[in-house]
């Protein structure tokens, strides 16, 4: 059999590059086989090395919320191009960039753009421990925050694809100062803050975790435990980062849990993904007192050579100028149509399964009981996965090659594409069963 471009592409990348891969789920490591690798993509379609088409149901891991190579996204990359690649030096469109996500979301006063989401994490929690003098962070099993030293314990996403209970060259000192809580556990929490409130610099959460399969925050006697999260904190002296890398611009806490008008906000957030629109971009922000401490003005030390790049501001104030009513509606519209006959095709083949959703962002967990905790998100059939995802592949539909991940919709998921992904989904159902 002629080797796939695709598998001599593997065969090299293995050489050079550690497992073949710059970042780990990408390797197919949890359901096996040789990942495509990918040579253009248009809409919702993705073409490989070897031609092959496949409808894409991962857009990049979120960026991609206006499908592949959108015309405006792309002009004005194009048009940013000709003016420079990088200054190292203020520009305009960092600025309306920044007063963009400013007007969109109440909690940012101001904000810092960087390179990626765990740049983000990282110095917002650099602040959060500045501001408060304090050292520890709770964070939540099954949240992932990036590949932060501090924020790697139980993490969501690729440790999870891999059931790693953290990483390797993590000091003790580090992973001290991090305590991990079961996702939801009001009672825990409280008891955490009971012993040990004065040392607590803040708490990190998702606004809604969505790299252990989705898990929309549960609210206990109309109070939402990012709420809940945000009165703890505050109550010993603690800050609530809300990390909204993933969930910002498709689930935000924003638009689906009440920010506004409840009488609360987290301190810090963090963004990352959409806003870059495919490009590198990361941002962190929150209260002007908080952002205040950074450097030059205050003794925070933050940085980057290519931090506010001109041509990513571009990408990303593009993608948000196509984000309007009419976009969320196209969004919801095509999450809903999908999550529906997935769920069809799979209790036509007798596959226990259960579809939890947050805001545009849904995943298919297999097993029959709800998840609400890391615990529970693994305790699901990853061998069921598994067949599913090769037999979708097979047909030409590319999902996330992992069960702990979100589905991605984009605005070019048009019906006809949908219809495309329903054509597959009876025989993948049946290969899972
Ligand atoms: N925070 C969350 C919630 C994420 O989902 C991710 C990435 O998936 C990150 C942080 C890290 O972002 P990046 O991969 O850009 O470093």
């Amino acid at each position: 059999m002629t080797p796939s471009l695709s598998q001599e592409l593997f065969d090299r990348a293995r050489r050079v590059i550690p497992s073949g891969v710059n970042s780990p789920v990408r390797a197919f490591g949890s359901v096996g086989g040789t990942p495509p690798f990918l040579a253009s993509a248009k809409g919702a379609l993705l073409t490989d090395a070897d031609g092959r088409e496949y409808v894409d149901l991962v857009g990049s891991w979120g960026p991609m919320v206006l499908g592949h190579a959108h015309e405006p996204v792309v002009a004005a990359v194009q048009d940013a191009a000709t003016r420079g690649l990088s200054f190292g030096a203020p520009q305009a469109g960092e600025v309306t960039l920044a007063e963009e996500v400013a007007r969109r979301i109440g909690p940012i006063q101001q904000l810092r753009l960087v390179n990626s989401g765990t740049e983000a994490t990282m110095s917002a929690l650099r602040v959060a421990r500045a501001a408060t003098g304090r050292d520890v962070v709770v964070k939540f099993a099954g949240c992932y925050h990036g590949h932060v030293d501090a924020l790697l314990a139980e993490a969501g996403s690729g440790v999870a694809t891999f059931a790693m209970p953290g990483s390797a060259g993590v000091t003790e000192g580090t992973a001290r100062d991090t305590v991990v809580l079961p996702y939801g556990d009001r009672a825990a929490l409280t008891e955490l803050f009971a012993q040990r409130g004065d040392e607590i610099a803040a708490v990190i959460t998702e606004a809604a975790p969505a790299n252990m399969g989705v898990v929309p925050p549960p609210e206990v006697d109309g109070v939402g435990f990012n709420r809940f999260l945000a009165d703890t904190a505050h109550a010993a002296g603690a800050l609530l980062i809300s990390d909204e890398v993933l969930t910002g611009f498709r689930a935000s806490a924003q638009g689906h849990y009440g920010i506004d008008g409840e009488g609360w906000a987290p301190d810090l957030m963090t963004f990352g993904k959409v806003i870059g629109g495919g490009l590198p971009v990361g941002a962190f922000g929150g209260r002007e007192d908080l952002m205040g401490l950074l450097a030059p003005a205050g003794p925070v030390y933050q940085a980057g050579t290519l931090s506010g790049n001109p041509l990513a501001t571009a990408a990303g104030l593009a993608t948000l100028a196509g984000l309007d009513d009419a976009a969320y509606r196209t969004l919801d519209t095509a999450s809903s149509t999908l999550q529906q006959l997935v769920a069809d095709a799979l209790t036509a083949a007798g596959v226990p399964h259960v579809i939890q959703r947050a805001g545009t962002l849904f995943s298919v967990f297999f097993r029959e009981e709800p998840v609400r905790t890391y615990a529970e998100a693994k305790a699901q059939d990853t061998a069921a996965f598994t067949r599913f995802f090769h037999a979708l592949l097979e047909a030409g539909v590319y999902l996330p090659p992992s069960a702990f991940e979100a589905w991605f919709v984009s605005t070019a998921h048009t019906p006809e594409i949908i219809d495309r992904i329903a054509a597959a989904l009876p025989a993948a159902a049946k290969a899972a069963a």
